[in-house]
Order: C-alpha cells, then structure tokens, then sequence
C-alpha cells in the first residue's frame, strides 16, 4: 500500500490543555488517531500559556519574520505529547493571555484576534509550502473552523499543499473589518465574492469554505443541514455550491474515559453482558442528588450547556409533567440565567422527583450517564453531539431530535428497528415540546418492559464509535484531496 499522506493539523484549540468546545477533544483524539493508522501527522497551535506550562522543554525550531504589517515576528518550537509531534507557535505578543482563547474577562472578544489566528492560518499556510523553512512538507494542511480557515486562502492564491477546513461549528465565522485584509498581508485580487469577501467584511470562514480542496464537517446529516438556509448561518448558498467537494465524518468518543466497565467516578462497573450492576448507579445517584431512591421508575438525564440551542426550553415546558409519567429528571447543566432560574424553580416544586446540579462537574457527568435511565437531548441543531454517544456506551438509551449528529446515531425504536437489532432510542416526531413529551411517554411504556429495554441498550451499546473508524474517513478524504485540482 502507499504511505498515508502526512498532515499538518492547524488548531486553535486541544485538549486538555485550551478547550471551548467540540473543536478541542476531536484536536486531542483525532491526529492521535490518524498516527495510529500511519500518518504523519503534527498538530500546529499557539504556544498559549498553558501549553507553555505543559511542555516547559519545547525545543526551538525556528524564528519566524513579520509575516505581514499585522502578523509580529515568531517562533516555532517542538514538542511531543504521547508520541504525537507538536509544532507550537509562540509570539508572546499575541498569545501570552490567561483564560479563554477568543475572549478577554470582561468577556469581549480580544481586539487583536485578527491577527491573533491569522497568524496562525499564516504559518500554517506557510509550512505547507515549498518555502516553508521546515525541512518536513505536509500533504495536506488541515485547517479547523475560523481560526485557521484562511490558511486555504493563501495556497490557494500562493501555491502550496492541498488543503481540507473542517467546521466543528457554523455558528462561528470569524469576521474581521476589511482594512484586515491588507493587514494580513492577503492579496487585493482575494478582494472578491469568491474570495476572502463576505458582504463587506474579511471571513476567516468563508474563506476557506470557498479556498480549500475540500471541505469536512462533523456528521453526514449536519453536511446536509447547513447547505439549508436555516441552518447555515449565512453560508448556505456557498455550501450549496460546493456541495461536491463537501462531505460529513462521524467524531469518534474516547473509549477509554467513556467506558463503564472501567470507569472510575461510577459506584459499579457494567457492561452489555453485565447490566444488573447498572441499578448500583442509578441507587448512588438518586442519593447523590437527593432524588428518592426508587428503583421502579424511569429517571430521565441531561448534561447539558442551558442554551437555545440545546432545546432544553422544550423540556422546562413540560418539565412539570414529569413526576406524574411518573418518571424522574436529574439535570447536570449551567448557562442561560433565565434557563438556570427556571430549572432550580422546577426542582424546587418537585422535590424528591426533579433535581438540578448548576455546575460543571465531570465526574457527575459519569455518574449520570451510568445512572440515568435514558438521556435526553433534544438539540434544535447537533454539529455532531458527544454525550448521545457516551449515552449508548452506557447503555441509556438517548432521546433526541433528528438533527445533524443525533440523526445519524439515534435509531428510533420501532418494530422494524427492534427486528433488525438497530433500535438503541427514542427520535421526537418534530421540535415542539409536546414531541418531546410524546416521545419521553414512548421512552418510559418501553422501560417497564424490562427485556425490550435490554434489547434497545444492548444494541446502542456495540456500535463502534472509535476514533480510528473516523481515521479511515478522514485518511480517504485526504486521499480524495490530494486527487482533485488544487
Ligand atoms: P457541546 O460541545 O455543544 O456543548 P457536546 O454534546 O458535543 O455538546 O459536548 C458536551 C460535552 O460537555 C460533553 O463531554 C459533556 O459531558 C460535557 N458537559 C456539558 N455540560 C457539562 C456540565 N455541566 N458538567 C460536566 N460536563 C458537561
């Protein structure tokens, strides 16, 4: 076979060390696993103080010129996290800041993130080409959402390697006043609708939208879903355009935290073969929370970030509802102030019945994923989704809306569904909140049925959502990538 193409993985986020979202953790699992499947692959982010602070060794590689009038002079150094080749891009100027990576305390976005991630699409872009002062030439430069997009941008109009962006998220686009452009040390020939220009503005996005060889997203149904003007946030017509070149990859989760056989925050291991020791959990996490410890009801679970797009809205409307299913709820979430406000109220008019943690706290993820019943996720939009999947790993049957990741994860249980040993949860019929109620009454019938809801556990729990079946799909895009004009 031919050597897999080697990959340079630009990112503005990975995990542990800078996490938002979604972006950081496929950062951390995916060039792992494409090293596995035997890419050369080395991860390009900013040497933010917490990675200063991880790798206090780096070694320095080489320094970098002022790329352009807002691109500073920088440093590339070099380190390695479990084998994995990092290349981390210093420029105190730009990234020696505490806490969030787009947003100062007073929660403003930092002025300078212009040039903050174009540098850093900059130097991505650069290593990617023949005057890349690394003696090491990537394949293929992997951009990923806004802060890198604009990498695309300048092999496109420069030359370079073939380039693929990855949206983790559409909402995001990265939209800078148009003197950035010059600033950037782009050309004035990218000054065009199919360029860099988005209605008067200079997108990172969009850029590489229109730029890059290829374009990837997060599941196959959220690829569908923002070529949809209501779902792609200003970009769908461009999506639309370039729907040939656009394709969905599932993410993978990590087995190895999100595994309840080995899982060290749960009051028992189980397993598919093992499920008895399942109730232990749901016990230790009715005390946990101060719901009655009554193992002959369905206890519904959220973890969850309390937005608008989560749907949660939908579950507040019927929340009071709940004990007379009679069903219980533990919610694990924090957010939107009136949405916190309006689930402690819940919980307080049902004691015993509802209870709600407003915090951030991982281990409790673990103990209700272990100790829920059934998890419900009714996202109005779902780039990918993680916690349906650690759902099905947990055997808690998901309930979910049929969007982006869910829909192609979620199998609603249906006769024909439970005869082909597909059904692992509960699909709502539309986005309203009566749906939601319909589709929480189906989940619970079927839970008092205690062999059918084996079935539709043990089913979710041997799907395969390892990182290496996402490898093969990215190495075939690469594959793909380096195939086509660029
Ligand atoms: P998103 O990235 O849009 O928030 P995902 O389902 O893709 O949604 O990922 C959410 C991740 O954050 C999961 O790992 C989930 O367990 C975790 N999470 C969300 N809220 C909390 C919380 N309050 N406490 C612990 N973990 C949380």
């Amino acid at each position: 076979m031919d050597t897999p193409p080697s990959i340079l993985f630009a990112t503005a986020e990975m995990a542990p060390w800078v996490k938002t979202g979604g972006l950081g953790d496929v950062a951390a699992a995916l060039p792992a696993a494409l090293r596995r499947a035997g890419h050369d692959v080395r991860v390009l982010l900013p040497f933010y103080p917490a990675l200063q602070q991880a790798f206090p060794a780096a070694e320095p590689l080489v320094a970098l010129p002022p790329l352009a009038p807002a691109l500073p002079a920088s440093r590339l150094l070099a380190a390695e996290s479990d084998g994995l080749p990092l290349l981390l891009l210093d420029c105190p100027a730009l990234y020696q800041r505490p806490g969030n990576p787009y947003l100062a305390a007073d929660g403003h976005d930092w002025p300078d993130n212009a040039s903050r991630f174009g540098l850093l699409s900059r130097v991505a872009a650069l290593l990617g080409q023949a005057v890349s002062p690394l003696a090491w030439h990537p394949d293929i430069v992997h951009a990923n959402d806004w802060q890198t997009a604009l990498a695309p941008a300048w092999l496109h109009y420069e030359g370079g390697a073939a380039s693929i962006v990855t949206v983790h998220n559409i909402a995001f686009q990265g939209c800078f006043a148009e003197s950035a452009r010059a600033a950037l040390g782009l050309p004035a020939a990218a000054w065009r609708f199919d360029g860099v220009e988005y209605h008067g503005q200079l997108s990172f996005l969009k850029a590489g939208l229109q730029l890059a060889t290829l374009i990837s997203t997060v599941s196959p149904t959220y690829a569908r879903e923002i070529q949809d003007e209501a779902f792609g946030y200003g970009l769908s017509p461009l999506l639309r355009h370039r729907r040939h070149q656009l394709r969905g990859i599932l993410n993978g989760i990590d087995s190895k935290i999100w595994n309840p056989a080995a899982d060290p925050a749960l009051a028992a291991p189980y397993a598919a073969n093992r499920l008895a020791a399942k109730r232990t959990n749901k016990a230790a996490l009715q005390r946990a929370m101060g719901l009655a410890e009554n193992a002959e009801r369905p206890l519904f679970g959220v973890i969850s970030r309390l937005t608008e797009q989560k749907g949660l809205d939908l579950l507040l409307t019927i929340g009071d509802g709940i004990p007379h299913l009679p069903a219980q709820l533990a919610v694990l979430g924090s957010g939107d102030r009136t949405m916190e406000a309006g689930f402690l109220a819940l919980a307080e008019r049902h004691p015993g019945q509802i209870a709600v943690s407003l915090k951030f706290d991982e281990s409790l993820a673990h103990r209700i994923e272990a100790g829920a019943d059934c998890f419900l996720m009714p996202s109005r939009f779902e780039p990918c989704g993680l916690n349906q999947m650690y759902s099905l790993r947990y055997g808690t049957p998901p309930l979910v809306q049929a969007t982006g990741g869910l829909a192609d994860t979620v199998v609603d249980v249906s006769e024909t569904t439970l005869a082909d040993r597909t059904a692992n949860g509960f699909v709502m019929a539309d986005g309203s909140a009566h749906a939601l109620w319909l589709a929480m009454q189906r989940a619970a019938a079927n839970w008092y049925d205690r062999r059918l809801w084996q079935r539709i556990q043990q089913n979710g729990m041997r799907r395969d959502f390892s990182w290496s079946h996402a490898a093969a799909e990215y190495g075939q895009l690469y594959r793909d990538a380096l195939a086509a004009p660029h």
